[in-house]
Order: C-alpha cells, then structure tokens, then sequence
C-alpha cells in the first residue's frame, strides 16, 4: 500500500458526513481504490465506503467475488438509487462497527446508477445481497450506518457497544 489507509470507526466525525460529489477522478484516484481493495480484504469486508478511511469523496468499492462470477471488484461513484422495490431483511455487519451485527431491513432489487473506475456511467439492476450492500454502503456517503436502520429499542440494546467503539474512535483521531 502506498498510503497507510486505516478504518475509521463509528464516532468519527466523517462517518456523519454527506460527501462531496466527484465531477472528476481525482488525483492518484488509481492507487486509493487499490489501497481500499487491498485493506477490505485483509479486514474481511464486502464493501467500503471512501469515508471509512477518512476521504470526503462520494464512491465506494464492493468485492462481489463470493456472490458473483464477473465483474468481481467494483467501484460505485456518485451512486444514486434510481427505482427500489420489494423488502427484505437479512443480517448486516460494517467494518466500521466491529464485532456487531443486526438485521436491517432494505429494498429487495434496485437500480443504481453510477460511475465505474474509468468515470464511465453505468445503470445496473441488483437484488438479493449485492443490493443489500450497495445500500449500505450508498448510506455511508450520505453518513448513515445500519444501525440508524434498526428500532429505537434494538439500538438502546447496542448502546454501550457503541459508546465504546466511539471511544475507539476519539483515541485514533487523537493519535493521528
Ligand atoms: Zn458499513
């Protein structure tokens, strides 16, 4: 990796964050999304969204590998979800969360459109789980986790999880 890229958990503040738009790639925009494939699969995750590791940049990448024969690892830039139907609820998990799950509800098929690595648009159809994670992660840009998902009563029971995972978070900003 040639930037040392970290996970920015739950309480940082850019997590919070709608961000900005991209009307072009960035500079080294190549290498980031390299660096971002390389630490999603050392930490185990599906997706990762670019304010997990502290960038205002409105795209995500998502290793479709385990669900999907072709166009394994992708990049959604400026995601918009154009049609959503259908409901579904399936368990969830968020590297900017660690070591919590829950179930969420979400829209069964959606169709998206987006910009891939090359700054091509692109509109897609997905259901089933990468849809699941295509709305997760398209919530992360707009400063949205899972758990904001879940029932008031649900997430009382996950508080102190969180308000520790938070802590976390203030001692690595502090550090950094
Ligand atoms: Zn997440």
């Amino acid at each position: 990796m040639k930037e040392d890229l970290k996970i920015y958990y739950y309480g940082s503040p850019i997590l919070r964050e709608k961000l900005s738009e991209l009307e072009e790639l960035p500079e080294d925009f190549d290498q980031l999304v390299d660096d971002m494939f390389e630490l999603m699969s050392h930490e185990e995750g599906i997706g990762l969204s670019a304010n997990q590791v502290g960038k205002d940049l409105r795209f995500f990448v998502a290793d479709f590998s385990l669900y999907k024969d072709d166009g394994i690892k992708r990049v959604f830039i400026n995601p918009e979800i154009l049609e959503s139907e259908g409901e579904t609820k399936d368990e969830e998990g968020c590297l900017s969360l660690p070591d919590i799950t829950v179930n969420v509800k979400r829209s069964d098929k959606i169709k998206v459109r987006f910009r891939d690595r090359n700054f091509e648009e692109h509109v897609e159809e997905y259901s089933g789980y990468l849809s699941r994670v295509i709305q997760h992660e398209t919530d992360h840009l707009n400063g949205t986790f899972m758990t904001d998902r879940i029932s008031p009563l649900k997430r009382k029971l996950l508080d102190n999880k969180l308000k520790s995972i938070a802590k976390m978070a203030k001692q690595e900003l502090k550090q950094s």
